[in-house]
């Protein structure tokens, strides 16, 4: 019988509530657990695809071609287990599908409600994630309690207890535990009214995890675990960790999953407890030594989250080889002009990600180009190779004016174009290409020695490809499209021979990253990253050294 656990926030939002999840998802898993995970959205929006970036944070792309909300990103770094399109499910796809059944018929002429219909929508997508071979989902639901939108979402978590079983569900409830300004004191108030609300649909929490800057003392426990009717040991206490990849150890301290796995009856599974991998990750972290600096030329860089998997990526690499990555983050628009040069020329990578019709894109080529004349190692993403592209037609192939045809349209030489059969014929729009994809490299390249095989899968989001008529004239001038889809059509890595790293992807390898097994093309961008620092160091060391 699958077990589910529903994770609920309080009090406000940005508390943790994804991190919080995935740390329990992993700590289940190390107990021997098949563990699944899945967050309902109860925004309106049918899918997180059409969401401004600035507002929402990146979109995180599943093997199927979901695209979802970030969060799933943790799910998959923490459980290390792929999820896809339907582990994401918002209030906008549950209406549209009730409403599809509505005018196919299928409610048989009877009113349409939000209970029962909505409800038993969001209880069928819930229950279809237990599986056979899962023992335990956890279900995120976005929002905080006492939210308009989320009314339904409680309502489903609460009748799903009743439907499947009392020991079969775990309510696990995240709340803040704040100071008092003047005395420093740390107050309950917060986590009694959010649990209030809480009740007030029903739910009755298990557990509740208490954030906070400062351990919870026992004593305060007590107060919680009195007013707000759970066990002792069923509050938790989760203070702000160093690193992301430590909260699964500080809440294991706790006993969290512990007590989570005595609620759904399945205690015995603490005789399989192994943390000593993620132990040995945590390690590795915190005994980082050197620092290495990539820059991220970007559009949202004053909100880091719109790249979040990029920048988790760039840190396992760091763990890896025992350096912390400092990320600079280079507004794309700021990049042409002088000082920013030298900007560019004081650190040790550059990564330009991937983005949709966006301004400042001449500051990206400049990059690209900076790094390709000064042999500074650079990944592009996506966009990013597009760029790189376009700086290599214009500046080595000599293609004046070479575009990317998404942006400038009438470009005289659109190296990045839309392919013929993905302009739809009624016009309306091109199809995205979503989801994993295989690529063929190409023995003997940069790229085949970085993945170890000659035939790898990526997650694709984009709709341009490189224009397949200009890839000879790009290939004669010496870049090698090192990896094409398997029937050759469309270039999926291109490198340029004797660089020490300069290689674009047509795909988002940064989905594939885990904390404990880096993806290899960002493992070896931190490598050719941290072999420009060290070459530099000597020079830097002279000058300090100048004898007066
Ligand atoms: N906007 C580009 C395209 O649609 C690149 C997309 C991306 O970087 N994910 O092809």
């Amino acid at each position: 019988m699958t077990k589910f656990v529903f994770v609920t926030g309080g009090v406000m939002s940005s508390l943790g509530k994804g991190l919080t999840a995935s740390s329990l998802g992993r700590l289940l898993k190390s107990r021997g657990l098949r563990v699944t995970m899945c967050k309902l959205d109860p925004y309106i929006n049918v899918d997180p695809g059409t969401m401004n970036p600035f507002e929402h944070g990146e979109v995180f792309v599943t093997e199927d071609g979901g695209e979802t909300d970030l969060d799933l990103g943790h799910y998959e770094r923490f459980i290390d287990e792929y999820l896809h399109k339907d582990s994401n499910a918002t209030t906008g796809q549950i209406y549209s599908s009730v409403i599809a059944k509505e005018r196919r018929g299928d409610y048989l002429g009877k009113t349409v409600q939000v209970i029962p219909h909505i409800t038993d929508e969001i209880k069928e997508r819930i229950r279809r994630l237990g599986r056979e071979n899962i023992d335990v989902v956890i279900v995120e639901v976005g929002g905080t309690v006492g939210d308009i939108e989320i009314v339904p979402f409680l309502e489903a978590i609460r009748q799903f207890r009743r439907d499947i079983g009392r020991d079969n569900v775990c309510y696990l409830h995240l709340t803040l535990v704040p100071h008092s300004l003047p005395s420093g004191e740390q107050k309950t108030k917060p986590t009694q009214h959010s649990v209030t609300e809480l009740r007030g649909r029903g739910i009755q929490p298990d557990v509740i995890v208490c954030r906070s800057h400062h351990p919870i003392s026992a004593n305060l426990k007590r107060k919680i675990s009195l007013l707000c009717d759970v066990p002792t040991d069923a509050v938790v206490s989760a203070i702000d960790a160093e690193n992301i990849y430590e909260i699964p150890l500080v809440l294991h301290a706790e006993g969290l999953d512990e007590i989570v796995c005595r609620i759904l009856r399945l205690d015995n599974s603490d005789r399989l407890m192994d943390l000593s991998g993620w132990e040995a990750l945590v390690e590795r972290v915190r005994a980082t030594s050197e620092v290495v600096r990539i820059g991220v030329i970007g559009k949202y860089v004053n909100l880091p989250d719109a790249y979040l998997s990029v920048v988790e990526a760039l840190k396992h690499a760091g763990f890896h080889h025992g350096a912390k990555v400092e990320i600079d983050w280079v507004q794309a628009e700021e990049v042409t002009g002088m000082l920013a040069l030298t900007r560019l020329d004081s650190l040790d990578g550059i990564v330009i990600p991937g983005g949709f019709g966006e301004r400042g894109l001449e500051g990206k080529i400049a990059a690209a180009g900076y790094a390709r004349e000064h042999a500074i190692p650079c990944l592009g993403l996506c966009l990013g190779l597009h760029m790189m592209v376009v700086e290599f037609a214009r500046s080595v192939v000599g293609l004046q004016g070479a575009n990317s045809r998404e942006l400038a349209p009438t470009t005289p030489h659109p190296v990045i174009d839309l392919m013929d059969d993905q302009v739809d014929v009624e016009e309306k729009g091109a199809t995205m290409r979503l989801g994993a994809c295989l690529a063929q490299l190409e023995p003997g390249s940069q790229v085949a020695a970085i993945y170890g095989s000659e035939i790898v899968s990526e997650r694709h989001r984009h709709r341009y490809e490189v224009n397949p008529r200009y890839r000879d004239r790009l290939i004669a001038a010496g870049l090698r499209c090192s990896g094409t889809s398997p029937d050759d059509r469309l270039v999926e890595f291109i490198e340029l021979p004797g660089h020490p790293f300069w290689i674009g992807t047509q795909a988002h390898p940064e989905f594939k990253s885990r904390p404990d097994r880096p993806h290899p093309l960002f493992r070896a961008l931190v490598g050719a990253a941290l072999n420009r620092a060290h070459e530099r160091t000597p020079r830097l060391y002279d000058l300090d050294n100048v004898p007066s």
